[in-house]
């Protein structure tokens, strides 16, 4: 093929933004003239890499967008230790089904859990459905809705928030959340009620949470938008943190027996 040509496909590619087919141009068609493919497999294939470079590409920006803090899967997950989590369900969750309807989805247990480890991993399998999600912790989130509040910038924040089409709440309960914290937390809650589904881990149990927000009617209001369309998954046993410093040998058995399974 003429120099020339090549150029100008090669620039009509950079032009349509089609950088892998231009990158690979030159190796696909010396390979295309050798194995005498069909004009038809040539296309396909020069047009299949263009999509995996995309779709992987597009997967880590939204990865990178989710700000997870760690990164775990539903494979490295033992559901053999945790026998109160029913594998059917978060098999369900995992296809990604109840973000459609705007579902909100509930790990509560005692630290150690793996609460986290699921919610991430929920996340994770969103941004591979192609779904733009975002990881807090219950904290980082009430101290930016705080900071946005006093420099007036509240409303642009919510939407901020509201974006995601999945937001991850992680450790509610773990700080006490103060009267203006929970007004904070409430506006966020109804902003994105029945819009974009939240999943939240908490080690307090739901019953506690007028005490974590230090209101139980702004408790029992935020509730009620949350669970309205939800899922709640009430891990019972032992934590998995404990058990791995068991097996390590630094921890005896009477103290992993001593503590609470709530
Ligand atoms: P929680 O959020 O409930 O306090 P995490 O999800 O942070 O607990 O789990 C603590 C640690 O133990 C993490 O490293 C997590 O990956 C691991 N872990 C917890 N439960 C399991 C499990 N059933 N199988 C494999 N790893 C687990
Ligand atoms: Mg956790």
């Amino acid at each position: 093929m003429s120099t020339p040509q090549l150029e100008r496909l090669r620039e009509h590619c950079h032009q349509l933004r089609l950088y892998q087919i231009e990158n690979e141009l030159t190796a696909r068609l010396e390979q295309a003239a050798k194995k005498e493919v069909s004009y038809a497999d040539f296309l396909d294939e020069l047009l299949a890499t263009e999509v995996g470079a995309k779709t992987h590409k597009h997967h880590q920006m939204r990865m990178a967008m989710a700000r997870f803090p760690f990164q775990k899967t539903f494979e490295t997950f033992d559901f053999k230790f945790q026998p109160s989590i029913d594998p059917k369900l978060i098999r369900e969750l995992a296809t990604g089904r109840y973000m459609e309807s705007g579902d909100n989805v509930l790990f509560l247990g005692p630290p150690g859990v793996g609460k986290s480890h699921l919610a991430v991993a929920l996340g994770m399998k969103a941004c591979e459905q192609g779904i733009r999600t975002l990881f807090v912790t219950a904290t980082a989130l009430i101290t930016t809705l705080g900071k946005a509040l006093a420099e007036g910038r509240l409303e642009e924040r919510i939407k901020l928030l509201t974006q995601p089409q999945l937001l991850i709440i992680d450790e509610i309960g773990y700080l006490p959340i103060d009267r203006q914290g929970a007004n904070l937390f409430f506006q966020l809650v109804s902003r994105r009620y029945e819009r974009g589904s939240i999943i939240i881990t908490s080690d307090q149990s739901l019953g506690a949470w007028g005490e974590v927000f230090g209101d139980t009617v702004i408790a029992s209001a935020i509730l009620d938008r949350l669970l309205h369309h939800s899922i709640t998954i009430n891990i019972k046993g032992e934590s998995f943190r404990l058990k791995e410093k068991l097996k390590a040998g630094l921890l005896n058995k009477t103290k992993l027996e001593d503590q609470p399974t709530t």
